[in-house]
């Protein structure tokens, strides 16, 4: 385990990871920010915030993050992944068309909402409250994707309407919205629980 062991990466390329940073430190995890493969030696989780998926992908290539983070996801490495993060990690994203690291068994939908809820603070659908340890949960929402399908193997945690806002496949955990603006989330209090338990 490298210099960075019990810490948490944060996908630091473009977008909100200062705000997961602070969510991660107000739970006593603490982040360190990933910008090259190197900065991922020995975490024992990885957030993927939201921002723009197109740029993230883009600053991803070329320089081995994008081999190195699909790597440590299939081998079993806690991830949250919120808006922006989902798309990076969907097997199929549309709206228009874009590559993925296809790691997470779902086709979305990107800037679906229109103006529906293209910038809003909803309540959403607890699915799952025994895992997610709560039963009422908010949804910040921000130019969200829309989750149009998942596989057999996704567990929806949460709900908006009829579309899956928060997802769990194995060791993933993503939404669509953004739980570290969200004072206490329960999103990020699971998360932190997740980390706190891999040694
Ligand atoms: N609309 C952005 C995208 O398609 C995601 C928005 C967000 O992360 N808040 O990548």
């Amino acid at each position: 385990m490298g210099s960075n062991g019990r810490r948490v990466g944060v996908l630091a390329l473009q977008g909100d990871f200062e705000a997961h940073a602070r969510a991660l430190a107000a739970r006593g995890v603490s982040a360190v920010e990933v910008r090259d493969p190197d900065d991922l030696d020995g975490v024992r989780g990885l957030v993927l915030p939201g921002g723009e998926s197109t740029t993230m992908l883009t600053l991803m290539e070329g320089s081995g993050l994008r081999e190195r983070v699909s790597e440590l996801v299939r081998g079993g490495l806690p991830v949250l992944a919120t808006c922006a993060g989902l798309i990076l990690l969907a097997r199929e994203v549309r709206h228009p068309a874009q590559a993925s690291l296809g790691l997470l068994d779902a086709v979305v939908d990107r800037n679906a909402y229109g103006r529906q809820i293209d910038s809003a603070v909803v309540a959403l659908e607890v699915c799952e409250p025994g895992e997610l340890g709560a039963d009422r949960l908010e949804g910040v929402f921000i130019r969200a994707p829309r989750v149009r399908e998942v596989g057999g193997d996704v567990r929806v945690l949460a709900r908006y309407g009829d579309d899956p806002v928060l997802v769990r496949q194995g060791s993933l955990l993503a939404a669509t919205f953004h739980p570290e603006l969200s004072p206490g989330s329960p999103v990020i209090d699971l998360f932190a629980r997740t980390v706190g338990r891999r040694e």
